[in-house]
């Protein structure tokens, strides 16, 4: 089949390379390049954070999982720069707790204290501390390589169009997906989607340049993951704001409120950090991945809603909008 991706992020590109996988035509069309996206902005690590929860999460989470043990196995994993990191989380209002920990390997809670194993990360008055094995999303990596696989496979290079209505595109394949993120509110007046607004700061510096590449950590909102040259130091949450303007002072704070968790970022300097924004697709009673009201008789395929666990959800989601195409007569 013909079809019409519209969306370059983490959902949309994985969707084009699962329909691509399964021998479809895609046409990827994008009003971003996929670096200047939501999905470049993210940690990431397979770890859903500020979704809905809805019936439709837990077989999302658990067919993502499926996917990545299959291509961490083939080695395909390594391919787009997706790897296996111990992540730690430490909190201060009782203990972390997440109904996915099944999914992840390796849980070790413990009480923050000395013999803990989380030195750096715990800090008195901390009350609990988790740390677990799962996967990593280095999405300077991943992005490109998936743009890379696509065009290697069946698909066509991602082409940079706005699109204003979804009516406008149904010519061009048999069927369309929908993959537009917080832009999904707008496009298909969906009134449940909410932009939650995140900054994080990519800090490159020789002052962090011996974090380890294989390990992040979150305290009290704070978080440091692994990044070429440095480190990304996260973040906000700010729900209903859309101005992706980066915000110098604030980065600022942000590094300086990581430091319990990588001391090098006391030394680096104001010309070493890079804010970045991005917008999480939250959407009231869940993600959505469904077949939605056709357009002059052109099926099309909604995928949007992923809220601060797009990477996590995006292999299954894509999984499933194959699935979705192949009911399509
Ligand atoms: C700070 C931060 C940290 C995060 N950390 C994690 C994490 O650790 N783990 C995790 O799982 N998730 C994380 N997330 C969430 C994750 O990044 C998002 O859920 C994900 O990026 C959503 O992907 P998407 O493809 O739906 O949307 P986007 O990345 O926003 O992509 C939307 C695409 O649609 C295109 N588009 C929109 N409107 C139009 C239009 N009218 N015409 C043409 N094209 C259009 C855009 O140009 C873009 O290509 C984080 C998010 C943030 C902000």
């Amino acid at each position: 089949m013909q079809v019409v991706v519209v969306g370059a992020g983490v959902v949309g590109l994985m969707a084009a390379h699962a329909l691509s996988h399964r021998g479809h035509a895609v046409e990827v069309l994008t009003h971003e390049d996929p670096l200047a996206t939501t999905s470049a902005t993210a940690g990431a690590s397979f770890k859903p954070r500020l979704v809905d929860d809805s019936p439709l999460l837990r077989p999302l989470l658990v067919a993502s999982r499926d996917v990545l043990v299959g291509w961490t196995s083939s080695g395909f994993a390594t391919t787009l720069g997706i790897r296996r990191h111990r992540h730690a989380v430490v909190t201060t209002n009782g203990p972390f707790e997440g109904d996915w920990l099944d999914l992840v390997d390796d849980v070790k809670r413990s009480v923050p204290g000395p013999g803990a194993g989380l030195s750096g990360v715990a800090a008195p008055g901390d009350t609990a501390a988790v740390a677990f094995t799962t996967w990593f999303f280095d999405v300077d990596e991943v992005l490109p390589a998936l743009l890379g696989h696509l065009q290697g496979d069946h698909a066509v290079v991602p082409r940079h169009r706005v699109v204003s209505r979804l009516e406008e595109v149904v010519d061009l394949g048999e069927v369309v997906v929908n993959a537009t993120g917080v832009a999904a509110s707008r496009l298909v007046g969906d009134p449940d989607v909410v932009a939650v607004r995140g900054t994080v700061v990519r800090v490159r510096s020789a002052a962090v340049a011996d974090w380890d590449p294989d390990r992040s950590m979150s305290r009290h909102g704070s978080y440091v993951y692994p990044r070429r040259d440095g480190v990304l130091v996260g973040g906000t949450a700010d729900w209903g704001a859309h101005d992706r303007t980066p915000d110098g002072g604030l980065a600022r704070r942000l590094v300086d409120a990581a430091v319990h968790l990588a001391p090098g970022l006391a030394d680096v300097r104001d010309a070493e950090l890079e804010p970045m924004v991005g917008l999480r697709p939250w959407r009231r009673g869940g993600v959505r991945v469904e077949r939605g009201t056709d357009l002059a008789g052109t099926p099309v395929i909604h995928a949007y809603g992923h809220g601060g666990a797009g990477w996590t959800l995006a292999p299954g989601t894509a999984e499933r909008v194959a699935d979705l195409v192949a009911t399509l007569p």
